[in-house]
């Protein structure tokens, strides 16, 4: 950063700095929301806006990393979670509420009977991984490099940064410290939209208990509806639980998520984000005929079943909130056409900017959410999305736009909520056009 910039922070960010400062002795630098070297600090949001400790306004493209389809603290989540907070937020038993975000759920979603709440997408995962080993007695975890599930320890094999290997043939390696090499071994890493993937698999047909996907991956929004088709043959086929991440895709891609958009009903399917209106939550839903390895009614009874269990699973705070926010999608269903108007006429004005000031510049995406790209090779699969360099550029263009008033995430994502306007989106190209100037 140039001492000038440096200079224009302190002032603009006086209050943030000292939070940083103060932060630092305490916190780690990685903020534990997954924000690197974060240097504003969020005082409110409203809309598709937030507001910084100083003050400072912001349009938001991070909306709470992909939560707040309904932009910040919309008025029927905020009443529904506030009451439910007054009546007591947690107290390890049943209730109404529920009962009845598992209803929209099943009912939103072809193929599912029943779902079980989590407090993050990293659980609903880890859980739904657990279960297709207890169903299928088999040993290995089939993942798509690239792909991103959480932070346990299946989930950090070949993740974004990922490389390893032929992209026929990718290598399994373990992205950050503290996992076992076993756990290394038994995960099969496979290349999306690649034909060679279902050669591998058959090599590992008789001992896959599951593949898990993005099926519409954060890193590479690319639609790759053959792939997907063909997945779900071959894993049926082979007796092999396919398992559809959709923790982003879940009610953003449209209210019935990936499985609606392709066609495709996976065996096991895992949420979070949206689906808790903001609040923590992740869930595992499915077919009664897998769901049932969950269910059992002694804790004595638990050989070859799956105990999932949490103290806030399914609490009525996040539930309450869940329910708003999905009764609000399904008899409002115009905002899903609405929100990708606004992003498809977002990403085009920024690449026309970028193309008219000669700056390598593309996004990929769909509905109301796009990751963009530095770079002007064909992107045809996770790989070849080239995204650690494309976050070394998008990391320098983040930080310019914030300066000038536009909030992105650090995943190198962007996602519009209903609450964006086509001013806000002129705004953002204009601060775009002028931020491109100074990069160039
Ligand atoms: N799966 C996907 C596809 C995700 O994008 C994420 C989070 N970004 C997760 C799982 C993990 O969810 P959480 O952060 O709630 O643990």
């Amino acid at each position: 950063m140039k001492s000038n910039d440096r200079e224009f922070l302190k002032q603009k960010l006086k209050l943030s700095s000292e939070l940083l400062e103060r932060g630092k002795k305490s916190l780690l630098s990685h903020y534990t929301n997954g924000n690197f070297n974060e240097f504003v600090f969020f005082d409110h949001g409203k809309g598709s806006k937030v507001y910084d400790v100083d003050g400072n306004e912001y349009i938001d493209y991070a909306m709470g990393l992909g939560p707040l389809i309904l932009g910040h603290a919309h008025p029927d989540i905020v009443k529904a979670a506030s009451k439910a907070a007054r009546a007591g937020a947690v107290h390890g038993f049943g209730n109404p509420y529920e009962v009845k975000f598992a209803e929209l759920l099943v009912e939103a979603v072809p193929g599912i009977d029943k779902v079980t709440f989590t407090n993050s997408g990293t659980e609903a995962t880890m859980q739904a991984i657990k279960c297709a080993r207890a169903i299928t007695n088999r040993k290995l975890i089939g993942k798509f490099e690239g792909n991103y599930h959480g932070t346990h320890d299946y989930a950090q094999i070949s993740g974004r940064n990922s490389t390893a290997g032929s992209i026929e043939d990718p290598k399994s390696v373990s992205d950050f410290g503290g996992i076992p090499k076993e756990i290394v071994d038994s995960v099969i890493t496979l290349s999306m939209n690649v034909e060679e993937t279902f050669d591998k698999i058959e090599r590992y047909k008789d001992e896959l208990s599951c593949i898990i996907l993005e099926p519409l991956p954060l890193m590479c929004p690319l639609v790759m509806k053959d792939f997907i088709i063909q997945l779900r043959e071959v894993t049926k086929k082979y007796g092999i639980l396919l398992i559809f991440d959709e923790v982003i895709t879940g009610f953003r891609l449209g209210y019935g998520g990936a499985i609606e958009y392709f066609g495709v009903v996976p065996d096991l399917v895992t949420y979070g984000k949206i689906i808790g209106g903001g609040f923590p939550v992740g869930a595992v839903a499915g077919p009664e005929e897998y769901m049932k390895v969950l269910s059992f009614d002694k804790i004595t009874d638990g050989k070859n079943k799956v105990y999932l269990t949490g103290t806030f699973s399914g609490n009525p705070v996040t539930c309450a909130a869940g329910i708003a926010t999905l009764e609000y999608l399904k008899n409002n269903k115009n905002v899903y056409k609405e929100m990708e108007d606004k992003t498809l006429y977002l990403r085009n004005k920024m690449e026309e900017a970028a193309r008219e000031l000669n700056y390598t510049f593309k996004t990929l995406g769909k509905g109301s959410f796009f990751v963009s790209y530095f770079h002007n090779d064909e992107i045809t699969n996770t790989r070849e999305s080239k995204w650690k360099s494309t976050m070394q550029s998008f990391m320098v263009l983040r930080r310019h736009m914030i300066k000038n008033g536009i909030m992105f995430s650090d995943t190198g994502s962007y996602f519009l909520s209903s609450e964006h306007t086509y001013e806000d989106c002129d705004k953002t190209v204009e601060v775009f056009s002028e931020t491109i100037k100074e990069l160039i």
